[in-house]
């Protein structure tokens, strides 16, 4: 298993504001079709109007595979809802 950052950005079209969200993803390979999967998952909304973002909405995503420094940086681990 591995961890993996997913940064996305992306512009919220209620607002016209930029959003960046990070993801952390477990996952058991790295590679685009993965992370797409795990992105067609998850749900947005912009941070700043609390809107849910449309299907469709332009995205920009970058993945990095994440280092123990950088997960610790993001406050990993998170406490897992039951
Ligand atoms: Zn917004």
């Amino acid at each position: 298993m591995a961890y993996v950052i997913v940064t996305v950005t992306f512009r919220c079209p209620g607002c016209d504001q930029s959003n960046v969200e990070q993801l952390i993803a477990e996952t058991e390979r790295f590679d685009s079709e993965e992370m797409a999967r795990i992105l067609s998952r998850q749900r947005f909304c912009c941070q700043l109007c609390s809107r849910a973002l449309p299907d469709g909405t332009p995205a920009n995503a970058h993945a990095e595979l994440a280092t123990p420094d950088r997960l610790e940086h993001l406050g990993f681990p998170f406490s897992r809802p039951n």
